[in-house]
C-alpha cells in the first residue's frame, strides 16, 4: 500500500477504538453518578445511624449512672437507718461495718461516720487515718447542710488533691434527733464503680468515645485524663446538658473538630454523658465503601472491554475482508471465496451484496479478457494475443516454428458464394487447423483469410509435417463448399533462422509467397540466410 494511503488509514477511527472508547465513557460517566449518589447516600446514612446510636448509647449509660447513684443513695439511707438503731455499737464495730458495706457494694472509694460536732468517728479504709478528726465544710459546704441528703459537685480534696465528688445521709437517735451522717466518697480520677461499669478505657476501635460532665459543666471522666476538671459549658452540648435536655447533634467541638454526638441527661446527679464521633472515622468508612463498589465495578467493567474488543473484531472482520478483497481484485486474478453468514445483518447483508457484485464483475472482465484476445468469427487467438506469446517465447529464448497460412483464391470463394459462405469456409478452415495441432499450440486467425501457427519445442522439419497435416486435410475436402479449397503455407524457425519476431513473420511470410508463386496448395520452409 502506498505511504499516503497508510498514513491517512492511521488517522482514521477504528471500530474497536470508536466501541471501546464510547463503552469506556458511558461505563465511566454511569460510575461517577453513581460513586456520587452512593457517596452522599452512604455518608448521610452513616452520620445518622452514628449519631442515633452515640444517642442510645449516651442513654444507656446516663440509665446506669442514674440507677447506680440511686442505688448509691438507697444503699446510704439503708446504713443511716442501720446506725440509727445501733446507738451502743462499739468504735470498732462501726469500723467492720463500715469496711463491710463498703466492700461489699464497691460504690464508694472511701466511708466515713462523721457526728453531728463535725469528728470523724470512723473512717474506711481505716489507712486513710482521718479518723478523730473535725470537719467544718463537706465540698466546700457548710456541715450543717449535711442535715438532709447531700450529693456534692465535683471538687478537689483538701487532704490528697484528687477530684472526688461526696454522698452523704444524716442519721438520728430513736428521738430523732440529729445524730451525724454517713458519707461516701467517689474518687473520679481513680478506679472506681464507674470505670468497673464502662471500663477505663473509654474509646472504642470506631473512635467513638465518651465524657462526662458534672452539673457544674466541667468534665467528670475523658479518655484524655489532663482534660478532667476541665469547664467545657461553651461546648453547645454540654449547655443542652445543663438545661437537663437529652438529644443528638451534629457539633464543633471545643478544639474546632466536626463531632457527632449523642447526649443524656442523668436526673439522680445532674450530670450529661456524651457519645462522640469525630467526622474523620466517617470519611474513612466512607471511602472504604467507595473503594469497595469501586472493585465491584472494575471486574465486570474488564470483562466487558475484552467483549467489546472482541465483538469490535468480529464486527470490523467483514468489512476488512470485503476491503481487502477489492483491493486485490484490480490487481490479480483472485479466487473468490465461499461466503460465510456473518451474525450481524447489516454485515451479513453487505458480504453478500458485495461478494455478489464481485462474482458479477469477474464473470464480466473474463468474458472481455477473452473477447479481446479471440477472434469473434472463428473463436482462435487473434492477432493481439498471436503476438504477445511470439514476443513472450522470444524473450524467454524459447525454441519455435512459426507456420503462416493463407487460404488459395478465396476471393473466388466470397464472389462466388458470398461473403457468409466465405465466413463458413473460414470458421470451417479454423476447426480443420485447431483438430490438426496439440493442444498447447497457439492457433490464431492473423487477419482476413491468413491464418499463423506457434508450435513450442518443434523444429523445422516437424512443423513441416504439423503443416501438411492441414494442408491435406483441408485439401481433402473436410472444407467443403462445393468448390476444393486449398492452403499455402510458410514456415520458419525460432531462433535458428531468425532473431527476432518480426524477422521470423518476415521468412514465414517469404515462404508463403514462394509457396503462392510456385502454385499453391503447398508448404514451403523458409530458407536458411
Ligand atoms: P490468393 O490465392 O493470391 O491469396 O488469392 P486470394 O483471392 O485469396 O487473395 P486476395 O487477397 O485477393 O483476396 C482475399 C479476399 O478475402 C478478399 C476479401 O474479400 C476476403 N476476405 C478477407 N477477410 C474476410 C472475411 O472475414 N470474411 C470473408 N468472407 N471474406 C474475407
Ligand atoms: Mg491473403
Ligand atoms: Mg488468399
Amino acid at each position: 500500500m502506498p505511504k499516503r494511503g497508510s498514513r491517512g488509514q492511521r488517522n482514521k477511527l477504528s471500530l474497536t477504538t470508536l466501541l471501546i472508547g464510547l463503552v469506556s465513557l458511558s461505563v465511566l460517566l454511569t460510575s461517577t453518578i453513581l460513586l456520587l449518589a452512593s457517596y452522599q447516600s452512604k455518608r448521610q446514612s452513616l452520620i445518622d445511624t452514628t449519631l442515633q446510636l452515640n444517642y442510645t448509647n449516651a442513654n444507656k449509660m446516663s440509665q446506669t449512672i442514674d440507677s447506680l447513684f440511686r442505688s448509691m443513695r438507697t444503699s446510704l439511707q439503708y446504713s443511716a437507718k442501720a446506725l440509727s438503731g445501733t446507738n451502743e455499737m462499739s468504735i470498732s464495730d462501726r469500723d467492720e461495718y463500715l469496711d463491710l458495706l463498703r466492700n461489699s457494694s464497691n460504690y464508694f472509694n472511701s466511708m466515713a461516720i462523721i457526728d453531728g460536732k463535725g469528728i470523724i468517728q470512723n473512717v474506711s479504709p481505716q489507712r486513710l487515718g482521718t479518723a478523730g478528726k473535725e470537719v467544718n465544710t463537706i465540698a466546700g459546704v457548710d456541715i450543717s447542710i449535711s442535715q438532709t441528703p447531700f450529693l456534692s459537685e465535683p471538687y478537689r480534696a483538701s487532704t490528697t488533691g484528687r477530684l472526688i465528688v461526696i454522698m452523704t445521709q444524716p442519721y438520728f437517735d430513736g428521738k430523732g434527733h440529729y445524730r451525724g451522717v454517713i458519707a461516701g466518697t467517689l474518687n473520679l480520677q481513680d478506679h472506681n464503680v464507674l470505670t468497673m461499669i464502662f471500663g477505663s478505657n473509654n474509646v472504642d476501635t470506631e473512635g467513638s468515645y465518651y465524657y462526662i460532665v458534672g452539673s457544674d459543666g466541667k468534665i467528670l471522666f475523658h479518655p484524655d485524663r489532663s482534660r478532667i476538671g476541665q469547664d467545657v459549658r461553651a461546648n453547645k452540648v454540654v449547655q443542652k446538658l445543663l438545661e437537663g435536655k437529652s438529644g443528638q447533634e451534629r457539633v464543633i467541638n471545643t478544639r474546632g473538630v466536626e463531632m457527632l454526638a449523642g447526649y443524656s441527661n442523668v436526673p439522680a446527679n445532674g450530670w450529661g454523658v456524651v457519645v462522640e464521633s469525630s467526622n474523620a472515622m466517617l470519611n474513612e468508612q466512607v471511602s472504604g465503601h467507595i473503594k469497595n463498589i469501586l472493585w465491584y465495578i472494575l471486574m465486570p467493567f474488564v470483562l466487558l472491554l475484552m467483549a467489546v474488543i472482541l465483538i469490535a473484531h468480529e464486527l470490523a472482520r467483514p468489512f476488512v475482508f470485503l476491503a481487502n478483497l477489492v483491493n486485490k481484485i484490480g490487481k490479480e486474478k483472485v479466487e473468490l471465496p465461499e461466503r460465510k453468514p456473518h451474525w450481524n445483518r447489516e454485515a451479513d447483508l453487505l458480504t453478500k451484496t458485495v461478494l455478489l457484485a464481485l462474482a458479477d464483475f469477474q464473470k464480466h472482465t473474463d468474458q472481455l479478457t477473452q473477447e479481446a484476445l479471440t477472434d469473434s468469427l472463428t473463436g482462435l487467438t487473434n492477432r493481439r494475443n498471436f503476438e504477445n506469446t511470439m514476443d513472450q517465447w522470444i524473450g524467454e529464448g524459447k525454441s519455435f516454428s512459426l507456420i503462416v497460412m493463407d487460404v488459395d483464391k478465396f476471393k473466388f470463394v466470397n464472389d462466388t458464394y458470398g461473403h457468409q459462405a466465405g465466413d463458413d469456409v473460414l470458421r470451417q478452415v479454423a476447426n480443420v487447423i485447431s483438430a490438426s495441432v496439440r493442444p498447447k499450440d497457439i492457433c490464431c486467425r492473423y487477419g482476413g483469410e491468413e491464418f499463423v501457427v506457434l508450435l513450442a519445442k518443434t523444429t523445422v522439419k516437424d512443423a513441416y509435417i504439423v503443416a501438411e497435416r492441414v494442408r491435406k486435410a483441408v485439401a481433402i475436402g473436410e472444407v467443403n463448399h462445393g468448390l476444393p479449397i486449398t492452403v499455402s503455407q510458410g514456415i520458419a524457425h525460432f531462433p535458428s533462422q531468425a532473431r527476432s519476431s518480426d524477422h521470423l513473420f518476415h521468412l514465414a511470410d517469404q515462404a508463403l509467397y514462394k509457396a503462392k508463386e510456385s502454385g499453391r496448395n503447398r508448404t514451403v520452409i523458409a530458407e536458411l540466410q
